[in-house]
């Protein structure tokens, strides 16, 4: 088994030999990913390499005050007509979470795969995993600190915190270690201003995440005994509520952060006969066991997949599933 170190060590000669990169991370970024991305852009840039940024979707707005955003190539609204040889992807479990971005690479393509989900298929070239981290944007500090300590300054060190952050709910999830804390630390030497990161990254709900938290509060179930609580969002709601998708982004912390849940589940209508399912456990239940047998993945604490069927489908489905932990 290849160390952590040397992983490090591969992934700095895959970056030092190459140019001309494509840089990506999962459908529907979080802070994680999209601070991972930028990561990785402002130390190709140090480097005098050139990149392009790609996402399947729009990232979402509430990092936009992060340096290098708008870089952010949206593959929706804007195709990119090249393949790309050498890629990067950042905080990507496995190939399905890339999205619908396979026809930008090249036929010998290669890939660096740097990510901290223990579900990480290892589909790259170059693969750094290390589920130790707490987040992707933790190991790109790591490869920073041992390989390119001159490229940190100011706008890297704000999206290396920035993931950091969110992938530890602002440094209280059971992933906040001493490390963490010591990474940090170490960042905020950049003269970072960490109350406006909070604040945009985790204080601000829009008004439509008010409007379709209304509703889906109505939804609200519980299944063995409240220890699993569910919540569920139609399309229809989401038209109603004329919700985009950042505004569904963290409604799942609602019924997660009820008293006595162990489970708490966000169902969500992507489109007709597709339901993507969002996972929190507050306890010992592993959820990214759960949704392992439904095809998708994720941390102990904080998983996901998606079904193919109705919100009432993948309900039951999911129910029964947990029957086995719950019984
Ligand atoms: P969320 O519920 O916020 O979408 O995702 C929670 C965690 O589960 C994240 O770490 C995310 O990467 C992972 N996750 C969510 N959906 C999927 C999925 O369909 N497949 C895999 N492999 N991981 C997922
Ligand atoms: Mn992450």
């Amino acid at each position: 088994m290849q160390s952590y170190q040397q992983a490090l060590a591969e992934a700095s000669r895959f970056i030092k030999t190459n140019d001309h990169f494509l840089v990506i991370s999962h459908v529907n970024p979080d802070g994680d990913a999209t601070g991972s991305v930028l990561a990785v852009a402002h130390l190709l840039r140090h480097l005098g390499k050139s990149f392009t940024l790609v996402n399947e979707g729009p990232s979402p707005q509430r990092f936009s005050f992060l340096k290098g955003f708008d870089g952010i190539i949206n593959l929706a609204e804007q195709p990119v007509n090249h393949r790309f040889r050498y890629v990067i992807a950042v905080d990507v479990a496995d190939e399905e979470r890339f999205g619908d971005i396979g026809h930008l690479f090249a036929e010998n393509v290669e890939l660096l795969n740097i990510d901290h989900h223990p579900t990480n298929t290892c589909f790259g070239q170059v693969n750094v995993i290390y589920p130790e981290a707490a987040s992707t944007t933790e190991i790109l500090y790591d490869l920073c600190c041992l390989h390119f300590r001159q490229a940190l300054n100011q706008d890297l060190a704000e999206a290396l915190y920035t993931g950091l952050l969110t992938d530890t709910g602002g440094f209280r999830y059971s992933n906040t270690t001493h490390k963490v804390m010591e990474m940090a630390a170490d960042l905020l030497k950049f003269n970072l201003e960490p109350a406006k990161i909070a604040q945009h990254s985790l204080e601000t709900i829009t008004m439509g995440h008010v409007r379709i938290l209304k509703i889906a509060l109505d939804t609200l179930t519980f299944a063995y005994e409240q220890q699993v609580a569910l919540m569920a969002v139609s399309l229809d709601a989401i038209k109603q509520a004329q919700a985009e998708r950042d505004d569904i982004d963290g409604l799942v912390g609602y019924p997660s952060k009820i008293a006595g849940v162990k489970v708490g589940v966000l169902l969500k209508e992507m489109k007709e006969g597709e339901v993507k399912v969002s996972l929190r456990s507050k306890d010992t239940v592993n959820v990214a066991e759960i949704a392992q047998a439904f095809g998708g993945g994720g941390h102990a604490k904080a998983a996901g997949f998606t079904y193919r069927g109705t919100l009432d489908e993948a309900k039951k489905a999911l129910l029964a599933k947990l029957e086995e932990v719950f019984h």
